[in-house]
């Protein structure tokens, strides 16, 4: 008899839980990119699919190889954007200045010529890259997923939806908290090999954006060329760095400061922290040495801690 009852204990608490805690996942390919959600919540399959709909939607917006994207008539100066838009494109511009021009939105003619959106690589002349620079193209490819992120919030925010993990490729968003109250724990990947060096503790809502030399690059005479360039130079950033993760709540500054973090290097990136204070950050030389800002719980791997205050 008891164990009948155990039995029928059990039951309900699993056929309670299936109907409660509904896990939905959904990978699929935007954004030039594998992006992979996991959703708990009643409406997790709703919500997944007004965000697959919306990034689709911001993908062809914001294309930056498209003649006839929004982007391509920001480029002509016959952009007519919405408010949404023109409060994406103000705060871009911001954190562009924030960052002293580390992060420059109007890279794009110099990515083509070293051939980056179409894998078609090459060395450009300096000439090439100086009138390159003068083209001011617009590219938001290194903070779209980012605020991607946010607008995922949102919706998710519409629906019974308790918790989400999502992945914009490599663009880690979490949304709310895990019921027994412990944290998300994110894998730093290795810039070195396909392991992580690390994981990081997160609690709540927050997105979690690596910047790296391993994302996209090509290599000539044992010299690896990397995606991420140094706007006063128009080459690959060349910071002594391998990967920068940042940490924020904010899921565009995220994205933006990576991109920056990495052209500024760590002693730039140092001081940088030091003056703000709306992120954490994990800096991994081309060494290997790993720096992490004191604000994080960073486990599973010896590192220096950078201090908020000098
Ligand atoms: P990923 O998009 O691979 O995750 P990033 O967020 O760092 O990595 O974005 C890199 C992309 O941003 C490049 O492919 C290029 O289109 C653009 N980009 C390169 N250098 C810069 C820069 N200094 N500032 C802004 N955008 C950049
Ligand atoms: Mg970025």
């Amino acid at each position: 008899m008891k164990r009948a009852i155990c039995l029928i204990i059990v039951f309900l608490l699993l056929s309670g839980c299936a109907a409660k805690d509904t896990t939905f996942n959904h990978t699929f390919f935007c954004m030039d990119t594998m992006m992979d959600f996991r959703i708990w919540g009643s409406d997790s399959t709703d919500a997944a699919n007004e965000m697959a709909d919306m990034l689709e939607a911001m993908e062809e917006d914001w294309s930056a190889s498209s003649d006839t994207s929004l982007l391509a008539a920001l480029n002509d100066g016959t952009a007519d954007l919405t408010e949404e838009q023109e409060a994406l494109i103000a705060r871009v511009e911001a954190l562009s200045q924030r960052t002293g021009g580390a992060f420059d939105p109007r890279l794009y003619a110099v990515t083509e010529l070293w051939g980056f959106p179409t894998d078609d690589f090459r060395i450009p002349s300096q000439e090439e890259i100086d009138a390159a620079l003068l083209e001011q193209r617009w590219d938001l490819g290194a903070a779209l997923k980012g605020y991607a992120g946010e607008r995922c919030i949102q919706i998710m925010e519409q629906y019974d939806v308790e918790r989400a993990l999502l992945d914009l490729g490599g663009n880690i968003q979490t949304y709310g908290s895990k019921p027994d109250g412990s944290p998300w724990n994110i894998g730093i990947r290795s810039p070195f090999d396909s392991g992580t060096i690390g994981t990081i503790s997160i609690t709540g809502t927050m997105s979690i954006v690596t910047s790296g030399d391993y994302q996209r690059y090509f290599e000539l005479d044992g010299q690896r060329y990397y995606h991420i360039l140094d706007p006063k130079t128009g080459r690959p950033a060349d910071s002594g760095l391998s990967s920068v993760t940042v940490i924020c709540e904010d899921g565009l500054t995220a994205d933006v400061l990576s991109t920056a973090l990495f052209v500024m290097g760590l002693e730039e990136g140092t001081a940088f922290y030091q003056e703000s204070d709306d992120f954490e950050a994990v800096f991994i030389l081309t060494t290997g040495e790993v720096y992490a800002t004191e604000g994080l719980t960073l486990t599973g791997c010896t590192f220096q801690v950078i201090p908020h205050e000098n």
